[in-house]
Order: C-alpha cells, then structure tokens, then sequence
C-alpha cells in the first residue's frame, strides 16, 4: 500500500522503522537513510527483516535529498532527523513531489528558538503542488494535540484552559543523560518559559514557575512550567482557549547538572575556539553524555503524558484528563529503545497511516490537531500507547 522513507537512525527513527516494519499490511516498502548509514543498517538487522533498503543522505543537502527521492521514490517522508532538518527536507519535498511529515518544528542551528512560522510558510506551496505536510506528529508534539482535538469533538462546546503535563518518572540509573538529542534538549528547556493568557504570551525565567502535580500511577512530581511548540499551534486552532501551559517533571538532581552545564558554559551554542579547531561546546558536551539509545536496558518506570482541560459543556463547567502511561522496559523490549523515543515514534508512524489510508490527506501545510483525531486515537490503542481518560476529576490546576 505505501512506500515510506525514513530519515535520521537515531532513538526515534529506530522506533518508527520497528513499528511500520510490525504493519507490514500498509508500509509495504521501507527505506531508512541517515547521516550514517551503519546505523541505518544496524536498525535493519535487529529488525530482521532485509527488504528494509538503506542509504547515506546528508539532510542539509537539498540536492542530495532530491536524487534520493528520485531513485527511491517514497509517497511520504517520515523526518525523524533534527528540527534543523525541517526546511531542507520539506524543500526537496516539493521538488521531488513527496509528502512530508515530522515530530518537532524548525529550529535555526544558531538561535535556540523554535516557531511554526517558518513551515506554515510553507501552506501554499504544498497546496499548489498536491502535497501534504503534516507539522508536529510525535507525542509533544503529537498526541498533545491529538487528544485536544479529541476532547473538542466529544466533550466540550468551548475548550477554555488547558495544560498539557509530561512526567518522566524512569530511572536510568545515569548521574545525568537526556532521554532525547541532548542538544536539542537542554535548548529546549534552557530557554524562558512561556505560556499564553487571555490572547497575550506571558514569558517568564526558565523553569521559574513550578508545582507538584499527580501523575496516575506515579504519584505526586514537580513539574516546571516550559514553552512547548505545540502551545502556537493549539491556542490558534482552538480559539476559544483562555489559558494554556506546558508542564513537565525534572528531579532536582538532573537540574542542578543542569544548572552547573550552563554556568559553566557547556550549554553555549555559538563556536569558539579550541586549539585552533572551532567547536561549539553544547555539541561537544553532547558527544561526552550519555547517548540516549543507550539508556534503554537498564531504564525503570514510566512516563505518563497527558492533557488536563477545563471548559464547557451544555452550559456546564467540565473537566477532562486524558493520558497515556509508557513503561520504559516494555518499550525497550519492544524495539530496543526506551520510553520517550518509543512514545514519539509510534505516533509518527501512525500519521503516515493515517496518510498513507488517505484519512489524513489533504493538500497544504497542517499541525495535527486539525485532522480527524479518531482514527489516530483507535490506532494509538492497538499499537501500544493505549490511552485513559478522567471526566469531572480533580485537575490541580
Ligand atoms: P537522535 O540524535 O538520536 O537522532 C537523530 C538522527 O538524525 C541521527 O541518526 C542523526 O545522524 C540524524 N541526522 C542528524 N543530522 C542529519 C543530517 N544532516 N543528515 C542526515 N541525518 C542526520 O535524535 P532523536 O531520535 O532523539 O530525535 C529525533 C527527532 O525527534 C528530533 O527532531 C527531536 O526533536 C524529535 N523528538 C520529538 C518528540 C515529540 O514528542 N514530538 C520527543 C522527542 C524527540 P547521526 O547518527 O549520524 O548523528
């Protein structure tokens, strides 16, 4: 039924190459190709299964990535490289006449800041061309957005404050590792916090606001308010929403190496020089921690992410909680790869699904929240982030 390309062979591109091998019935040619193509055949043979094809691409290169596509001729892309990736691949996208989907917004190698702005510039060329884009489809972004446009289907008239709440509560028994790119983490959660109030973006320090919040299954945890892209997105498409705020847990032992990264000077993102060589130390820092497809074996617990919501229905105050709990080892006994690279995954193979049956097919440049989340949240059940939901409950927030 569809032929898909996959880029980046990292923790992420491992679980979606597992997970579209498993629906054999509706990926029926798979390509992996990577800045390293050893990795991408290193995925192939824990796999096991040879038809899978490999290749080296350079995704800066839209040249390159344009005579990959012509060879291999993919319906869609699945770009589960790095955001800085985004623009170059969607490029060759539209000269190559592919679809398009990923798992995290643009963001400049430069400037730790990170916007829809410029792929929705994208919208009218996609259209023009017949082709799709689908912006943001990991699990935040991804699911977030997912279960808030599902929310909005089935149980509300208006959505009027949410808050979408990440609790990592696995133990990897590192003294500090990123459970993702940790350069494109520690950008992440370095930067001022953010959140949106009755039609204005409030900013605040970094991790200045924080409170303990309960997890289904986990318990209390504190959780640190953060900018989180989806946040753009959802505010725009789901108007009637007054507040919305992005949670996610740390311990306070991964914040103080945190805090001791940055006031070192380890987290610096422009080069400077080292015995002559130019290097930027946050990318050198990443090339000394741990590597975060190597956590897996020996990471315990769960992550439970999830969308907390207020709002009405017929006239009345509602409240809605719906999540998904992850358990780091099932994961990795699945596809070798711990919980929050199997939590990103597996969506992003499930919106090419939904592509690929032509349930999410449409002409344009789209966050996920403005598809049919139905199809997405039936498959999210079967494939294994199966999802809960709490109506009328306490929320905390
Ligand atoms: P990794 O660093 O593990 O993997 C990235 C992969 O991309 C590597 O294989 C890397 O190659 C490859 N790559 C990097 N640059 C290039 C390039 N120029 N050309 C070709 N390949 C390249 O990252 P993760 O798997 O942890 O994350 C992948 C993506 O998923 C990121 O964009 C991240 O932001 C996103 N993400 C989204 C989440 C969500 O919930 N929405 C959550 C977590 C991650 P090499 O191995 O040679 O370095």
């Amino acid at each position: 039924m569809g032929k898909v390309l996959i880029i980046g062979a990292g923790g992420v591109g491992t679980v979606v190459a597992h997970k579209v091998a498993q629906n054999a019935d509706i990926f029926t040619d798979i390509m992996i190709a990577s800045r390293t193509k050893s990795k991408c055949d290193a995925i192939v043979k824990a796999i096991g299964n040879p038809n899978i094809k490999t290749a080296q691409v350079d995704a800066d290169n839209v040249d390159e990535l344009v005579a990959l596509f012509n060879s291999f001729k993919p319906e869609i892309v699945i770009n589960v490289a790095l955001p800085y990736q985004d623009l170059t691949i969607m490029e060759a996208c539209l000269k190559a006449g592919v679809n398009y989907l990923d798992t995290a917004n643009y963001e400049p190698k430069d400037e730790a800041h990170f916007e829809y702005s410029w792929q929705w510039a994208y919208k009218k060329r996609f259209e023009d061309a017949g082709l799709t884009a689908i912006l943001g489809c990991g699990f935040d972004p991804g699911v977030s957005g997912i279960y808030t446009a599902y929310a909005a289907k089935h149980y509300f008239d208006e959505i009027q404050y949410l808050d979408i709440v990440d609790c990592n509560a696995g133990n990897h028994h590192k003294a500090f590792a990123t459970n993702f790119n940790p350069e494109i983490n520690i950008r992440e959660i370095t930067q001022n916090g953010r959140y949106y109030q009755d039609g204005k973006w409030v900013t605040t320090a970094p991790l200045e606001i924080h409170k303990d919040l309960t997890y289904p299954n986990i318990g209390p945890r504190d959780s640190y308010l953060l900018y989180h892209e989806e946040l753009e997105s959802l505010v725009k498409n789901f108007p009637t929403i007054k507040r919305a705020r992005f949670w996610m847990t740390f311990g306070q032992e991964y914040l103080t190496h945190l805090r001791v990264i940055q006031n070192i000077g380890m987290a610096r993102i422009d080069e400077i020089d080292y015995n002559g060589t130019k290097i930027v130390p946050l990318q050198f820092l990443k090339a000394v921690l741990p590597n975060p497809q190597d956590l897996g074996e020996n990471y315990e617990g769960e992550t439970s992410i999830g969308c907390r919501i207020r709002g009405i229905k017929d006239g009345k105050e509602r409240t809605y909680y719906v999540y998904n709990n992850c358990s780091h080892q099932e994961a990795y006994k699945e596809t070798g790869m711990q919980g929050v690279s199997y939590t990103t995954g597996v969506p992003a193979m499930i919106g090419v699904m939904m592509f690929l049956k032509g349930l999410w097919k449409r002409p344009g440049v789209w966050n996920v929240e403005e598809f049919n989340p139905d199809p997405f949240m039936e498959q999210l059940n079967k494939q294994g982030l199966p999802w809960h939901e709490v109506i009328d409950g306490d929320l905390e927030l």
